[in-house]
């Protein structure tokens, strides 16, 4: 994958929509003392606006951080733009509909990002995510390792919450990842799954005892695949974990951490696919994708990772 650098040692984050979701990774951003500089655009300029207000008045309270209202000049010398912008389901909007729309958006401002020359990485937020991966990486004309989606990192996170809660085990030493679509066709990879480093088909016998661990399992699934509808219900929508999960990215992604994060990435033959967005294990970097760790799953996981690449494929030919 391409070499990149960007000529201005000021770590740059430019976030492009200032929603629940913007501003939640902003105020979290801001905490972590990652980024010297936290740009904000919004089609809305008013609310940008507000948004950077209320987060500068935190400044006595968090690491030196510049934070301000920008525009697509502010590309260039971004180490990161992360598009959070779209639009929300409108009553009698199909599915379909709401995802041309936002395939209009995010394919704008990826345009616009690559007309501006940037160096950056591109991480892409807006749902459906994979979907608008893969549309940012067209309408951009870049290299595969540096136009990102969020993917499922934060699926994989619930996921180890919940593992963490059954096995009454730190969710920190809960290993364990969500493949796939961030959506309905996701799958939990049981093979890639450790707690204190042991698989956890072994691990299980050692646990507190499940009774049913197979039923268990599907529970678990369950829970993680209905979070964002259960949370939605409750709230109206996710921000807060979500907001961290992409601090997460930029860490790795600012500070070249290579963490393996299950971020969604374009497939060219790993795990036996091809020219889909889809989250898969990749070590991330300042390049973007360092590499895919392109691992053999069980025959009923491949099985399930091909299903949700065709159901990917098939949302990005209806867009044609
Ligand atoms: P929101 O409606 O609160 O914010 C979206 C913002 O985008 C609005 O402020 C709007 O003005 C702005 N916008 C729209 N078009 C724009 C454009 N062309 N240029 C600049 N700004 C523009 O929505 P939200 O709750 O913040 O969610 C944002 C997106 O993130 C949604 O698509 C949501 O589904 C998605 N999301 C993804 C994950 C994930 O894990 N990938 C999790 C939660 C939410």
């Amino acid at each position: 994958m391409k070499e990149n650098k960007i000529s201005s040692p000021t770590r740059r984050v430019v976030v492009v929509g200032a929603g629940a979701v913007g501003a939640t990774y902003c105020y979290a951003l801001a905490q972590s003392g990652l980024a010297d500089e936290i740009v904000i655009i919004d089609k809305n300029k008013e609310l940008a606006e507000g948004q950077v207000s209320d987060l500068v008045h935190g400044q006595p309270f968090f690491p030196t951080v510049s934070i301000r209202q920008g525009n697509p000049a502010d590309y260039t010398d971004a180490n990161l733009i992360v598009i959070t912008a779209g639009s929300a389901q409108k009553p009698g909007e199909t599915r379909l509909d709401l995802l041309k729309k936002n395939a209009a958006i995010v394919g704008g401002i990826a345009g616009e990002v690559a007309a501006m020359k940037s160096k950056g990485v591109m991480l892409i937020v807006s749902n459906p995510v994979d979907v608008l991966t893969y549309v940012a990486l067209k309408h951009s004309g870049w290299d595969r390792s540096r136009v990102i989606g969020s993917g499922t990192v934060l699926d994989s996170a619930r996921f180890r919450h919940f593992l963490s809660l059954h096995c009454g085990v730190d969710v920190h030493n809960v290993h364990a990842y969500i493949l796939g679509e961030h959506g309905d066709s996701e799958l939990a990879a049981w093979s890639m799954t450790h707690i204190a480093g042991i698989a956890i088909d072994k691990y299980c016998p050692v646990c507190r005892g499940c009774s049913d661990w197979d039923n268990e399992r599907k529970l678990i699934e369950k829970q993680v695949r209905e979070s964002a509808y259960h949370i939605i219900n409750a709230k109206g929508s996710t921000h807060y974990a979500v907001g961290l999960a992409l601090v997460k990215i930029t860490a790795s992604v600012l500070r070249q951490q290579n963490s393996v994060l299950t971020v969604s990435a374009l497939v060219e033959g790993e795990f036996g696919l091809k020219d889909v967005c889809l989250s898969v294990p990749c070590i991330v970097s300042d390049k973007g994708i360092e590499r895919i760790v392109d691992h053999k799953l069980s025959p009923d996981e491949m099985e399930k990772l091909r299903q949700s690449a065709a159901v990917l494929k098939s949302a990005i030919e209806s867009l044609i």
